[in-house]
């Protein structure tokens, strides 16, 4: 197994040196190659195993391979990671009930869930609870569905209701008990998932609401905020960008204008749940002046009531996981659990008592996903992961600081010095050509390179370019000039 992990290693390796995109033929080849119909006869392993790095692996792209991968916030996957996520197929642990005298696997999970609010600094008393998901689509999901649960309990205990659990109910009847019309998701520049999420949970797409201040799109108003809190047809929850995924930069900066949020939640029972899909990592960051704004960023989460993270980003694990803190240790079971199936209880456990994540999450029957995550937190240690983001965050700037001084393009979102857009960087970059004409194309000029490849998004309703830094193999000078290179290039 170990030989074979080798060469598959190798094989992947090598796929990204020639460039983050197959070749047209490639592709080809490999659509040509794939059956229409169902065999009748199968082909044997080694046929298949030909067919699959012959034809199709050709065809994959680079993009948590190379480090010169700039679209989707894809991550790569860390030699750790790997070597466990392989341990994870070999030996199909199915991760859904806590029987501590079948299987490690359920405390090995709940371990590194507590060494992940060890990494973003979330103190255990409160935050050793939740779960790991496909991602962090999963993880909104289960942050609007305990929000949803939450903010309809404090509205029935307001009102003398008996009828308060949507898990139990469903929203329909709770909502005509209490005499609502509907939960509303109350944001600024919110991820689509989160959209989706309130469309997967009777919310409603259209009750996302934007409540930002008319200066800046992803900073609250909280007068606006106070006023749809208050409203008496409709329990809110409040959904903080920690983490914008077109600039990179955060809903909110500081402890303060959390502690504001919360208070005002407070007050009318809200339920305050934060997308930090990789946002969350800003409190991976030390103290140093270098990252203040960006640390600042993420300051305060510890004060809200959920939190979205992304594992197959920022923490270079394998598609699929995501994981999901929440400060209320009842409040999933209400929503989640799989109930009547006594076949399922887990009896009697001594030590600390771990959930079954049947009971809490999405899913029964789940993946292993949570020992990539264990493996790499080991293997790099708090440093490792703090140097990691330092030079994401560094490239970040450097190509942010050459973009400013060209005079082909625009940095956005526009900014008052180069100080201050340097010091507002994560690990995102958005930017636009001056000329029309060659900004309509820039993201397509850009990937037609296959040296780098970047994202077409828009910005102030005109085309722009995202550039997102998220893989472990970066390296800021060898990577800078690479970056540089092309887009001079495409300026010409
Ligand atoms: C990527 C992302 C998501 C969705 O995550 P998936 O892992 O693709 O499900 C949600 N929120 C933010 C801020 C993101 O960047």
């Amino acid at each position: 197994m170990s030989d074979h992990f080798q060469d598959l290693w190798k094989v992947a390796q090598r796929s990204w040196e020639s460039g983050v995109l197959p070749s047209a033929e490639d592709l080809a080849r490999a659509r040509a190659s794939l059956p229409t119909t169902l065999p009748e006869t199968g082909a044997g392993l080694e046929a298949v195993q030909k067919h699959i790095m012959g034809d199709i692996v050709p065809a994959f792209n680079g993009g948590s391979l190379s480090p010169n991968y700039y679209g989707f916030i894809t991550g790569g996957v860390t030699p750790a990671a790997l070597f466990a996520d392989n341990v994870v197929s070999a030996y199909d642990q199915n991760v859904q009930v806590h029987l501590p005298n079948h299987s490690i696997v359920t405390d090995v999970e709940y371990r590194a869930l507590g060494l992940l609010a060890d990494l973003f600094r979330l103190p255990r008393e409160d935050w050793h609870n939740g779960t790991f998901t496909t991602g962090a689509t999963g993880s909104n999901i289960l942050g609007l569905a305990c929000g949803r649960e939450f903010v309809l309990q404090k509205a029935a205990e307001r009102k003398g209701s008996p009828i308060s659990s949507v898990g139990e109910h469903g929203l329909f009847e709770v909502l005509h008990a209490l005499g609502l019309s509907g939960v509303q998701v109350l944001s600024t520049l919110p991820h689509s998932s989160l959209v989706k999420a309130a469309g997967v949970l009777g919310i409603g797409r259209a009750n996302v609401r934007d409540i930002s201040r008319a200066d800046d799109p992803l900073k609250f108003d909280l007068e606006i905020l106070e006023k749809e809190l208050a409203r008496q047809d409709k329990v809110s929850i409040v959904a903080i960008s920690s983490g914008e995924v077109n600039t990179g930069r955060f809903a909110t900066s500081g402890l303060e204008q959390i502690q504001q949020i919360r208070s005002l939640c407070d007050k009318y029972g809200a339920w305050i749940h934060a997308d930090g899909a990789f946002g969350v990592f800003a409190r991976v960051l030390d103290d140093s002046p270098e990252f203040a704004t960006v640390k600042n960023g993420g300051a305060g989460l510890e004060l809200v009531d959920s939190i979205t993270g992304d594992g197959h980003k920022l923490l270079n694990v394998p598609y699929d996981c995501g994981f999901f803190f929440v400060r209320h240790p009842d409040l999933p079971f209400n929503v989640f659990q799989n109930a009547n199936a006594a076949y399922l209880n887990a009896g009697p456990s001594s030590g600390p008592s771990i959930p079954s994540p049947l009971n809490i999450g999405l899913e029964n029957s789940r993946r292993f996903r949570a020992l990539p995550v264990y493996a790499s937190l080991l293997f790099y240690g708090r440093d490792g992961y703090r140097q990691m983001l330092e030079r994401q965050i560094r490239l970040a700037r450097a190509v942010y600081k050459w973009i400013y001084d060209h005079p082909a393009y625009t940095a956005l979102p526009v900014a008052s010095s180069k100080a201050e857009l340097v010091d507002q960087t994560f690990m995102s970059i958005l930017f636009r050509a001056k000329d029309d004409g060659l900004n309509g194309e820039l993201s397509s000029k850009i990937n037609a390179t296959s040296q780098i490849f970047v994202s077409g998004s828009s910005w102030a309703g005109a085309p722009a370019t995202r550039m997102a830094i998220s893989n472990w193999r970066v390296d800021v000078d060898r990577d800078l000039a690479i970056v540089t290179k092309v887009l001079d290039r495409v300026a010409q």
